[in-house]
């Protein structure tokens, strides 16, 4: 249990990745890395997709990153409606690479490829948690 306080819309109550959550709530981001073959994912998995080993560590990510690409979304699925326009985007964490929301406020015209990012945890109003990107400071 745990899992249905992540993201703005959760899907399931229930994960064997559900610490991921209680590590955002203390300001902390972790990644699952396969004991087996050492691939890193974030969000995390509890089953590693490349040699299908259930043998994961969390290890800790350094929240400082590039960012590698962004795009404007003006659309946007269920529960994200009246979010649109908003920036989403890749970036490189410890070769990690990360899918997510930049902070409210900031356009395409605020943002470069390459430039310093941070991946911070975010509370929304709901108490939902998550996290987004904010320029590194
Ligand atoms: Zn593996």
């Amino acid at each position: 249990m745990g899992f249905e306080r992540f993201g703005r819309l959760s899907f399931t109550a229930q994960s064997k990745t559900a610490d991921f959550v209680d590590f955002l709530e203390k300001g902390d981001l972790y990644a699952t890395r396969c004991g087996d073959c050492g691939l890193i994912f974030f969000p995390p998995r509890a089953d590693c997709c490349s040699c299908l080993s259930s043998a994961m560590d969390w290890v800790k990510v350094d929240p400082r990153g590039k960012l590698v690409s962004f795009t404007r979304s003006y659309f946007a699925p269920t529960g994200f409606e009246n979010d649109v326009p908003y920036v989403l985007a890749v970036a490189e964490f410890d070769n990690i690479k990360v899918f997510g929301r930049f902070k409210e406020g900031y356009t395409e015209d605020d943002l470069s490829a390459g430039m310093e990012v941070a991946l911070k945890p975010l509370t929304l109003p709901d108490g939902q948690i998550s996290y987004q990107f904010e320029p590194a400071s």
